[in-house]
């Protein structure tokens, strides 16, 4: 084990992005590493996540998580080693998956901390396939769309993190067609040779209700929504009778500085009987164990295949976090901290 240094580094919100975050409104600023108090311990980072709901947390807007703070470190999902302890049931050596990331070295109340094993499986994939993204994917999958058997299942963002993991549920639990959109002729080919998607097109290509409309002939019952605009849209031109939608994210939205306009044909949503529900996954975290039981026997049996995008260094973060907004990743973009 490393010794513990006096100082470290994190990355800081310092002024509130206008439309795309800029290099700015962020500051990587070397701050002392403090003793962990009674009950908390002390956490070298080893990978943290990137994520794109943490550019709502730049904005000073209520929302269903609080807005970063300014000239405070930023958060989110993290997995360390805990290299020093002033709590019963935390140990030094011990693997943990916590929410202080974007930070070398973290003071984490134990309660904060989930311990983790990093021999069966490794410790980044607490942070996507096995974590927050992936129990998203199989929350709105299988409980907010109500995914049965048979179903044809439309995911856009489907080599992202959540996208892939959608995608290659929904095949594994028998949909008639799953059909993905992303945005590189690179991603489109991985979701049919190695994913099992039975289409996919790249929406930079044409119209999405065109390509939609080709990829899925016979219609659609599910739509997993990442992207929101012209993508959600087509989709409710596509959905069949008692369709569903899981709106889980609008990334094509968070930079904008105007609010967007809505989809032009909602009102299909009657004729047509359709549900449109929204997911939050810590609305779900009962699922967990079941969550994590299925993913595991799938990843094991090779049924289920994930991807990660890592960037090296903490001073990589804020340009990884760019990079996801941009769809420089395919499957979870996460930032490695190094040994
Ligand atoms: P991700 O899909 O791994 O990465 C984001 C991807 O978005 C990029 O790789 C990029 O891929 C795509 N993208 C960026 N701009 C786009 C645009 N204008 N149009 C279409 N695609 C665009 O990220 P993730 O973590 O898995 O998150 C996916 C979505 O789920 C996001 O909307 C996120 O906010 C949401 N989410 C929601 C919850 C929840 O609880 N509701 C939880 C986790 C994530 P391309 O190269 O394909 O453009």
């Amino acid at each position: 084990m490393t010794a513990v240094p006096a100082t470290a580094r994190e990355w800081h919100l310092v002024a509130r992005p206008n439309g795309w975050p800029t290099a700015e409104d962020v500051a990587l600023r070397e701050v002392p590493v403090p003793e962990p108090a009674p009950g908390s311990v002390l956490v070298r980072n080893l990978h943290f996540s990137v994520d794109p709901y943490m550019r709502g947390r730049m904005n000073d807007a209520k929302s269903y998580v609080p807005p970063f703070g300014l000239d405070k470190p930023m958060e989110g999902g993290a997995v360390g080693e805990v290299v020093a302890s002033a709590a019963e049931g935390l140990a030094v050596g011990d693997h943990v998956l916590h929410n202080l990331g974007w930070r070398e070295y973290a003071e984490v109340p134990a309660a904060q901390a989930v311990k983790v094993d990093g021999t069966l499986a490794p410790l980044s994939a607490y942070l996507g396939v096995l974590g927050m993204t992936g129990l998203t994917a199989y929350a709105g999958l299988f409980r907010t769309a109500s995914f049965k058997e048979g179903d044809a299942v439309f995911v856009s963002g489907a080599a992202g993190a959540v996208g892939s993991q959608v995608g290659q549920l929904a095949r594994i639990k028998g949909a008639s067609r799953v059909i993905g959109s992303a945005g590189s002729d690179d991603k489109v080919r991985l979701l049919v040779e190695e994913y099992g998607f039975d289409a996919a097109f790249n929406y930079k290509d044409g119209p999405v209700a065109e390509q939609l409309q080709k990829a899925a002939p016979e219609g659609i019952d599910v739509y997993f929504d990442n992207v929101g605009g012209d993508h959600l849209e087509a989709a409710i031109a596509a959905l069949n009778v008692h369709g569903r939608v899981t709106l889980c994210g609008m990334i094509a939205q968070y930079n904008d500085t105007t609010p967007p306009p809505g989809p032009r044909n909602l009102g299909f949503a009657i004729g047509k009987r359709l549900r449109l529900q929204g997911v939050l996954v810590s609305d779900h975290l009962d699922l967990q164990p079941q969550f994590v039981s299925d993913v595991a026997g799938w990843l094991a049996s090779g049924e289920l295949k994930y991807k990660e995008t890592v960037a090296e260094g903490i001073e990589n973060g804020f340009d990884a976090f760019l990079g996801l907004l941009r769809g420089d990743n395919t499957g979870k973009m996460v930032v490695s901290l190094g040994r």
